[in-house]
């Protein structure tokens, strides 16, 4: 395969994770063990210095019926509240008749807060089950893919785009930037929020790599990106949200200054050697240790015949268990708020996905596949802690 974003040809495997199912792709009972494999490894490019993965599920597979729901954790919805916010003071506070388009809106939780302040909005989702969901929620959500063609259909340009999430998922790469470029006012902002690579470096969160990340953003390669297409990067900021995201602000190119915390956190990526493949490669044979470390800890917890759940379904979580090579001898089921994920088992791994408030008794250990939201989950389980269930965080998110 040739790179995503600048078609070079020569790519350097880095990260491989080996065969992994889908990692969306929750089983019923009857599908145990029937589910596809598919390569996990991430190349990098020598001449944008982009990570992608080498191999693309269909989108098609992917998007058309998931089940996550971002609206499901305080701590994004306040996060989005509060980019709504942010974006609408800085960049548009004295302008009317305002509009924002959200590419894989989910169930509108971002739009939500845009339209409290006053925008009209619109939103892009792809998954059918979820557009009814935001539909019934109040939130005008087209079920579609957004590309060029959509945006040409539409023919509506708006002042903010958002893209939280998302823009990392995108197999039409260029025809995704094409159609942004044509709905974007000439004063507008598109706003793309990313699991920053450079953070997954740092905290060693591997497991943000899977079937539907199929880019791997530092700011560096994304600015190539763009101005392939007319737009560029004018400011940047980091974000402790999913473990280290990045939120880069984004113009028609030449239109707004740029600001001197982007060329800081551009500094400090050629600083941590983000553009060379030798820093990936050395990532991932520290990955072995963690492995090592964190079967040891389970391979202790099953020899004092300690239960162990894990706590949260996360997609990423399958990349964890399926790395690591987990099965129900070591974790006996993973524990849930999202009802859409119930009685379901996890890919590859096949634990059983059960829902938190149907618990009869708490484990003696939660194995916390839910790492990002550490905060979260050591606060609303303080009275479990003080009864003596353990947390155990496979990964260490270092700020
Ligand atoms: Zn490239």
């Amino acid at each position: 395969m040739n790179c995503r974003i600048c078609n070079y040809s020569k790519l350097i495997s880095t990260i491989n994770l080996g065969k992994q199912p889908w990692g969306n792709n929750f089983l019923e009972k009857s599908e145990i063990g029937k589910e596809p494999y598919y390569p996990l490894e991430v190349e990098f490019c020598p001449k944008c210095s982009c990570s992608q993965l080498n191999f693309t599920v269909p989108k098609e597979i992917m998007f058309s019926n998931h089940t996550y729901l971002s609206g499901m954790t305080t701590t994004l919805d306040s996060h989005f509240e509060s980019l709504a916010l942010k974006v609408h003071e800085q960049f548009f506070q004295n302008s009317e008749n305002l509009s924002a388009l959200d590419i894989g809106s989910n169930d509108g939780t971002q739009l939500k807060h845009y339209s409290n302040l006053g925008y009209e909005i619109l939103g892009v989702e792809s998954s059918k089950n979820i557009v009814d969901i935001a539909n019934r929620n109040g939130i005008d959500t087209r079920c579609a893919f957004f590309n060029e063609e959509f945006v040409n259909h539409i023919n509506k340009k708006f002042d903010v785009i958002n893209a939280s999430g998302i823009f990392f998922h995108l197999e039409e790469l260029h025809s995704v930037t094409k159609g942004i470029k044509k709905a974007l006012k000439d004063n507008g902002v598109f706003v793309v929020q990313f699991i920053y690579l450079k953070k997954m470096i740092e905290n060693y969160a591997f497991d943000q790599i899977y079937h539907e990340h199929l880019l791997y953003y530092n700011l560096r390669p994304l600015e190539t990106l763009l101005k392939l297409h007319g737009l560029e990067i004018f400011d940047s900021e980091e974000l402790p949200i999913h473990g280290g995201s990045c939120i880069a602000y984004v113009s028609h190119k030449g239109s707004r200054k740029k600001s001197n915390r982007l060329k800081k956190m551009i500094q400090e990526e050629d600083l941590k050697k983000l553009h060379l493949p030798e820093t990936y490669i050395t990532y991932a044979n520290e990955l072995q240790d963690i492995k090592n470390q964190n079967l040891s800890f389970l391979e202790s917890c099953r020899k004092k015949n300690k239960t162990v759940f894990g706590m949260g379904a996360p997609v990423k979580g399958n990349t964890l268990l399926n790395f690591f090579g987990i099965d129900n001898n070591l974790v006996s089921k993973l524990v849930e708020i999202n009802p859409l994920r119930k009685g379901l088992f996890s890919p590859g791994s096949h634990l059983e996905v059960v829902m938190e408030n149907e618990l009869s008794k708490p484990p003696d250990v939660y194995y916390v596949l839910a790492w990002n939201f550490k905060e979260e989950i050591l606060k609303n389980n303080y009275e479990l802690i003080k009864d003596g269930t353990e947390f155990y965080f496979p990964v260490e998110v270092k700020n």
